[in-house]
Parts: C-alpha cells; sequence; structure tokens
C-alpha cells in the first residue's frame, strides 16, 4: 500500500484511521451481515447512524437547540439556490462576494431574485478580503451572504460583518469544523463535506429554525428546507455511506481534542507553510496577509512552465494535487483537518529543495 499526501481541494484527504474503520465494516457493519452501503435508510441500524451523526455535530459545534441540522445532497452548488428560495421570502438578499463561490451563490440569487452587492474583492483578483466595515445593508433584506474560506482563491473572511441585525449566511464548506465556531452569530451555515468532513454527496445545512419558511408556494418538495425538517433528512433515500463516513469523521474529530485541537493542529500546519512561503525566493503565496485561508494555500513562481515542473516533481515524490485552480494557476495546497503535520513538512522540505536547485 503507497498513501500519497493529498493536497487535493476536494474531494480531498481523510484520516485514515476512519477510512480503516470503514474497511473493516465494509463487508459486516457491526454484525448486520451487510454493508452500510446495502442497507435500508428505514433501518433502525441506519436510524442509529444518522441519529448519532447529528448528536456528534451539535456537540461538536455548540449547535444551539433552536437550529436544525440537515443532511442533503445535490451538491453545494444547489444549496446556492435552495438558500436563497427557502430564506429570501421577499426576494431581497445582500451578497459579499469573495472568489469563485461567493459569486456563484449570487448568480443563483441573480435567477431567481433581486440580490444586491455590498463588497466584491473581484477587482484585485480576490487576493484580498475587501473592507466590510459599515457595509449598506438593506434593512429589508432576508439575509448578507459569505463565503468564510473561499477554496478557489485562498482568502478567508476572519471578522465577520456587522449585518446590522440581518441574518448571516455562511458556506463554510472548505473551513467546516477545522476550528471553533459560535452557531449563534449566524442564520445558517452550510458546507460541502468533501472539503474537510467525508465523501462527496452530503451537505450539512445549519439553519436557524425560525427563518425556515412553513410554505412555499409553488416551490417543489425537494427544494424545500422544511421537508427534510419535517422527516429528519430522510423524506427520500439520503446518501447513507456519506453520512456513516461523516459520523465517523466527527468522531475522529472530537478523538484529536474536538475543534480547539484541530485548530491548534491546523494552525500549527498553515504557519509552517505561509512562513516559508514569505521568506522564499521563488515561491510566492498570492494572497495577502489578513485575509489569508490557513485551508487552501494558493502560491506561484511567476514561470508558469516552473510552475509545471514544481507539480510534476512534487508529483514522483508522493506530493500529489498540488496544482492550482484553473482560474488562479500556479500552485494550491489544500492543508485539511485529515492532512498530517508531517505531510506539509514534507511539502516545505522538498519546496526548499527544489528552490535551491533553481536558484540563477
Ligand atoms: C466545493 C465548494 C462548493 C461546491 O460544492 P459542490 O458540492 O461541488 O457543488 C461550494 N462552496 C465552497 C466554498 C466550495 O469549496
Amino acid at each position: 500500500m503507497a498513501r500519497v499526501y493529498n493536497f487535493s481541494a476536494g474531494p480531498a484527504v481523510l484520516p485514515e484511521p476512519v477510512l480503516q474503520a470503514a474497511a473493516d465494516e465494509m463487508l459486516d457493519y457491526q454484525g448486520t451481515g451487510m454493508s452500510v452501503c446495502e442497507m435500508s435508510h428505514r433501518s433502525s441500524a441506519f436510524q442509529d447512524i444518522i441519529d448519532d451523526a447529528e448528536a456528534s455535530i451539535r456537540k461538536l459545534m455548540g449547535i444551539p437547540d433552536n437550529y436544525k441540522v440537515l443532511f442533503l445532497q445535490g451538491g453545494d452548488s444547489l444549496i446556492f439556490a435552495t438558500t436563497f428560495i427557502n430564506l429570501a421570502t421577499n426576494g431581497k438578499a445582500d451578497y459579499i462576494v469573495t472568489g469563485n463561490w461567493s459569486k456563484k451563490a449570487l448568480k443563483e440569487a441573480q435567477i431567481l431574485g433581486d440580490p444586491k452587492v455590498l463588497a466584491s474583492g473581484e477587482d484585485k483578483n480576490f487576493s484580498e478580503i475587501p473592507d466590510l466595515t459599515n457595509l449598506d445593508v438593506r434593512p429589508d433584506a432576508s439575509y448578507v451572504y459569505i463565503c468564510e474560506n473561499e477554496t478557489v482563491h485562498g482568502n478567508r473572511i476572519w471578522t465577520l460583518p456587522d449585518t446590522k441585525g440581518v441574518p448571516l449566511v455562511a458556506d463554510q464548506s472548505s473551513m467546516f469544523l477545522s476550528e471553533p465556531v459560535d452557531v449563534a452569530r449566524y442564520g445558517m451555515i452550510h458546507a460541502g463535506v468533501q472539503k474537510n468532513v467525508g465523501p462527496a454527496g452530503v451537505q450539512i445545512v445549519i439553519v436557524r429554525e425560525d427563518l425556515i419558511p412553513d410554505d412555499l408556494p409553488g416551490v417543489p418538495t425537494m427544494l424545500r428546507f422544511k421537508t427534510q425538517v419535517d422527516k429528519g433528512s430522510l423524506y427520500d433515500t439520503p446518501n447513507c455511506f456519506g453520512i456513516y463516513m461523516c459520523d465517523k469523521v466527527f468522531h475522529w474529530i472530537e478523538s484529536q481534542g474536538g475543534l480547539e485541537g484541530m485548530k491548534a493542529k491546523n494552525e500549527e500546519k498553515a504557519t509552517l507553510l505561509y512562513d516559508y512561503l514569505d521568506n522564499s525566493d521563488l515561491f510566492q503565496p498570492t494572497v495577502r496577509p489578513g485575509s489569508r485561508s490557513i485551508m487552501n494555500v494558493p502560491f506561484v513562481t511567476g514561470d508558469k512552465d516552473l510552475d509545471a515542473e514544481f507539480v510534476a516533481e512534487a508529483t514522483k515524490n508522493g506530493l500529489v494535487s498540488l496544482k492550482g485552480h484553473r482560474s488562479v494557476g500556479g500552485m494550491r495546497a489544500s492543508i485539511y483537518n485529515a492532512m498530517p503535520l508531517e505531510g506539509v513538512q514534507k511539502l516545505v522540505a522538498f519546496m526548499k529543495d527544489f528552490e535551491l536547485a533553481h536558484k540563477a
């Protein structure tokens, strides 16, 4: 078996003990004589799994009782639309645009209603978070939308904006469960789990009860949050195996010291990488200090051919999926929860060697 250090932005590295436990249970889940992949979603064994998943994430994040937790399907990109459909009941919502994913969320809102852009970092190619102080939030906006960690551009909103009493909705996909979070500051948090928490195919929505409308005339059943709220995410067949894997990852995070423990480990890894990048003569980080993600770290040499050579050489050395997103170019190291410190140490050591070999 040859495991690599996988720096993919998503689907991404998962904790090895979780993969091993799933492998051990693949043919016979806890004496049921079948795999979770083969099991009825109406069985008591699966009900126990989804109940445990909800209880575990509630405990990890300290989710208040007046928030619902949903395990959905359709891609996090579908949540861009369903957020607007469910929460923007008067057709108005305000958006902060800090990269690829908030732009896509805005696009869905433009199809559906009347969004307003409060701030955008596009003029600086999203290399920093725009000024978010004193935003001109519409008092009747249903929510203010942010992508708290932009996977593609590698930026991060470190200080939540003052939304002037309007509920805040955050896409936390690529930072989900990477650090403690005060859920009560948000109206809704959503995340596709394939970045930091599990295999692709599950989206977790944490939404304040009072924001979920009872009645949405003209909206298909599966696009209403209320449908899955009423049925405990079991209105139809959920992604059973995905939820089972998420549950295992929740327990793994707990064993690592919970979200405080994850935060300390994630900061250590990011500091190691950024310190090297800031002092390197060959590589430059593309995001300014103060706006940097500690999950997704884009960097460039300034020479496309050299970037390509670096990615190819790194791959040969077991450091894979370092190619940057097509809209940014260069490289991107995603250093999620499950990336061990050793992986980042190996990456930095490899970059130092590469820099030495390519010094003019
Ligand atoms: C990957 C990602 C998405 C979209 O996820 P899909 O499940 O592929 O639709 C949305 N937001 C962020 C921040 C992401 O990183």
